[in-house]
């Protein structure tokens, strides 16, 4: 499950900026995970309550992971479409043109939205 390091980084990322901000500890985490970012929401969410759980990341006992999905989105170069394509499709099929022509342009990202603390 490499949702597991993927939220151990994010947690790693969040507890240096939080102790930078003298913080004592985290209660809210939120991500933007794109559906193209081969991260599952639910693996994700697992992988937070076992740090939390752990004590780990100076989350608080009663913090929470929020998640923004962003939908897959292409381009057809050929004709312009913009369309949701099938996920993980290494070309991106145009439903027009019949031919892998997309360009992804969204879905793909996955980053630390915001986070707060105290
Ligand atoms: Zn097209």
């Amino acid at each position: 499950m490499h949702e597991l390091s993927l939220m151990g980084d994010v947690l790693d990322l969040v507890r240096r900026d939080a102790e930078a901000r003298g913080f004592a500890e985290v209660t809210q985490v939120r991500l933007l995970v794109g559906a193209l970012s081969n991260a599952l929401p639910d693996a994700l969410e697992m992988a937070f309550d076992m740090y939390k759980a752990d004590g780990a990341a100076m989350l608080a006992r009663e913090a929470g992971l929020t998640m923004e999905l962003q939908p897959a989105r292409a381009s057809c170069v050929l004709c312009g479409l913009e369309y949701e394509p099938e996920q993980h499709a290494a070309a991106a099929m145009c439903p027009v043109c019949r031919f892998p022509s997309g360009r992804i342009t969204g879905g793909e990202e996955f980053r630390v939205i915001s986070y707060e603390g105290r």
